[in-house]
């Protein structure tokens, strides 16, 4: 059995790229599919859902969706800092009801979700270029004809793979955290634990999302690092070092693994009918792996560009430029700025965390934010070393704002 659909944009995942690509796409009156390969939208969770309320709120995603956080605390071997914020500006998403309100959202604006089709093949003119794609389906294989196809399917970069104009990503962070029930937890309290014992080349964390419930983590960087994170978390909740024993009992729910892009901005993001968008497209801070609002937000402008180029009749790669131009010029610098600082701390020994801690104790709470969202306008670095005179901090200003 195979089926046949007509329409003018296909989004190929249906994580927070693919959501909010559909949603601008169909607001603008274009006909769209999302195409996801799970049985449900974020039926599995692959992220710990750190984002920033200011993020959340321009987005529009509703107050049930998150859990705020006001202090971050950092641990490494032989220190402990906590910086407090006066009001919550970070966030622990409910990633499943997040992503699901987003899909919503896009449907109410009418864009069609499919579900279980696991996108394998493309499909090209005799040009080359791609004019839609097909995938396998509850009824046999499926095929979805399209002026102009986003890949948003996240790590594997599915559609763009198979165009043959990418290879696996060569760097990567790989993390695995359980959702759990504890005791005892401040839910308006993150931690972020360094070291050897967390992990070789990353952090663990422990976030809360309220009602006693947390995610504890381990993410590691690959090649950097062999470890397996699920066996180091393991290990870990066993053990219980630093703050995981201040929890008191664990009881597991649920068990999350995923992997995010660290080769930095490579790659090239529109082709003839084609966007890469979210983690297919890199579009992640690589200091701490944050990428959901980037996803979101970039997510919107390529449904917003390629629906104009659709209605203009001229998909072709400069038609869907305006898409690049724009991520580049709001991201681009700040993650190659952020991937300095993280080459950085990925080689720190376990003293040099320790050390490296009583610098971030340093920064004001707006510093510290600027820092860790990778926000290193100039501005904001000259105002930094200029209170920070003598600090360390002044390295990372001129590890920053050194040519790339
Ligand atoms: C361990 C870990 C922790 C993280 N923590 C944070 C964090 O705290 N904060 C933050 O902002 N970011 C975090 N990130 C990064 C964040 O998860 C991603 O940047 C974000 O999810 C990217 O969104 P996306 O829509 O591009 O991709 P995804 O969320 O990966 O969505 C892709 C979708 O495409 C679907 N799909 C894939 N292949 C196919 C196919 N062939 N056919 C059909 N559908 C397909 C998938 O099922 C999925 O639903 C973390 C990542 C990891 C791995």
């Amino acid at each position: 059995m195979s089926e046949e659909y007509y329409y003018d944009l296909v989004v190929v995942g249906g994580g927070p790229a693919g959501s909010s690509a559909a949603l601008t796409a169909a607001k603008n009156g274009i006909k769209v599919a999302i195409l996801e390969k799970e049985n449900s939208i974020a039926e599995t969770v692959r992220t710990s859902g750190v984002t920033w309320i200011q993020s959340i709120k321009e987005f529009g995603i509703p107050d049930d969706c998150f859990n705020p956080i006001k202090n971050f605390s950092f641990c490494s071997p032989n220190n402990e800092i906590t910086i407090s914020d006066s009001i919550p500006r970070a966030a622990v998403l409910d990633v499943r009801k997040t992503y699901r309100w987003l899909a919503h959202e896009a449907e109410k604006d009418g864009a069609d979700i499919f579900v279980k089709i696991n996108v394998n093949e493309v499909i090209k003119n005799e040009k080359g270029d791609i004019i839609g794609v097909r995938g396998s389906g509850p009824n046999g294989k499926t095929t979805f004809h399209s002026k102009v196809v986003i890949d948003a399917s996240g790590f594997p970069s599915t559609v763009c793979k198979a165009m043959g104009f990418v290879t696996q990503w060569k760097r990567f962070g790989a993390g695995a955290e359980y959702e759990v029930k504890v005791e005892n937890v401040d839910s308006e309290t993150w931690w972020l634990m360094v070291g050897q014992q967390y992990s070789p080349a990353g952090y663990a964390w422990i976030f809360p999302l309220g009602n006693n419930i947390v995610r504890i983590g381990v993410g590691v960087g690959k090649p950097e690092s062999d470890v397996d994170p699920t066996q180091r978390l393991e290990e870990l909740m066993k053990t219980k070092p630093g703050p995981i024993k201040k929890l008191g009992k664990i009881t597991p729910i649920e068990f999350h693994y995923g992997l995010i892009p660290n080769d930095g901005l490579t790659r090239k993001t529109v082709f003839n009918n084609l966007i890469l968008v979210g983690d297919s497209a890199g579009q992640a801070n690589p200091l701490v792996l944050e990428g959901i609002r980037y996803a979101i937000k970039f997510g919107r402008v390529a449904g917003k560009v390629s629906s104009e180029a659709i209605k203009s009749g001229k998909t072709d790669e400069s038609a869907l430029y305006p898409y690049e131009e724009n991520w580049k010029k709001e991201i681009e610098s700040k993650i190659n700025a952020a991937g300095k600082v993280q080459n950085k701390w990925i080689a720190l020994s376990d003293e040099e965390w320790d050390k490296e801690l009583d610098i971030i104790k340093e920064l004001k709470v707006e510093e510290f934010l600027d820092f860790i969202k990778a926000d290193f306008g100039l501005s904001n670095m000259i105002k930094l070393t200029t209170r920070h005179p003598k600090l360390a901090v002044r390295q990372l200003f001129n590890l920053v704002k050194e040519k790339n």
